[in-house]
């Protein structure tokens, strides 16, 4: 069942949506070379601990670290290690969630470490686009499929793959509620949107093709011919107008 909220639990989204883009801007932040995929996990959790909030994903169908932090190839899901040392060129993909007063935010930001590849940041800025076209359909009326076809025909136009097996999701007192929100579709299909829901919209996109692979930690999901992903999320509140983008920076 689709969970709808009211306005006092709108804005307890809001709070926890804002924690959450907070430890993603500082775990971002810390990234250069020679750091470890652990500290970097450890500077979300350390920030989130301090606001009073816990990390939703620790635990999590156990998940044993606040961040999935997912380097190059990686598209979601990978484990902190101190022995992953980020290198200059690397992008990496940060997700993260802060739960407070009984609300998760979930968002998830792919960082450039120092100098990349052209190529790389063409990958960046049309899985951020992909994202934002996502976002732009995001309106009471529309139709989740609205959502997903914005998504695929942003990055597929541009030549870059679209990940088929994980999918954005409905948010709120759960990390995972329904309903999913697949990053390809047709337009005018699925569950129409309603003011009060709240949703996670999250491409995952390749430079290559959209098939994934689960290494044999269980976890860490990569794309099935080595080549870059990149993923950006945001956690979303329907209204009637202009969607609250509750994990936006303020
Ligand atoms: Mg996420
Ligand atoms: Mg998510």
């Amino acid at each position: 069942m689709i969970n709808l909220k009211n306005q006092h639990e709108m804005l307890l989204m809001q709070k926890a949506g804002e924690l959450t883009a907070l430890a993603l801007h500082k775990a971002g932040e810390a990234i250069a070379p020679g750091i470890s995929t652990w500290d970097i996990s450890r500077i979300a959790e350390e920030f989130i601990l301090s606001a009073g909030a816990k990390p939703t994903f620790k635990g999590y169908g156990g998940f044993p670290a606040a961040a999935c932090v997912s380097v190059n190839e990686e598209v979601i899901h990978g484990i902190p290690s101190k022995k992953r040392i980020i290198n200059e060129g690397d992008i990496v993909s940060i997700d993260v969630g802060a739960f407070k007063d009984g609300f998760t935010g979930d968002s998830a930001y792919t960082f450039a470490c120092k100098e990349i590849s052209d190529d790389a940041k063409r990958l960046l800025e049309a899985t951020k686009g992909a994202l934002d076209a996502g976002i732009a359909m995001a309106y009471a009326g529309n139709r989740i499929g609205d959502i997903s076809a914005a998504v695929e025909e942003y990055a597929a136009s541009r030549g870059f793959g679209v990940v088929r097996d994980y999918t954005g999701h409905g948010v709120g007192r759960h990390l995972h509620e329904d309903p999913e929100v697949p990053n390809f579709g047709r337009a005018g299909h699925g569950p129409r949107l309603m003011p009060g829901m709240c949703i996670a919209i999250e491409p995952m996109i390749t430079q290559g093709s959209w098939q994934v692979r689960v290494l044999s930690n269980d976890w860490t999901v990569v794309t099935a011919d080595n080549s870059l992903s990149a993923h950006f999320e945001h956690s979303v509140g329907i209204t009637k107008a202009e969607p609250i983008i509750l994990t936006r920076l303020a």
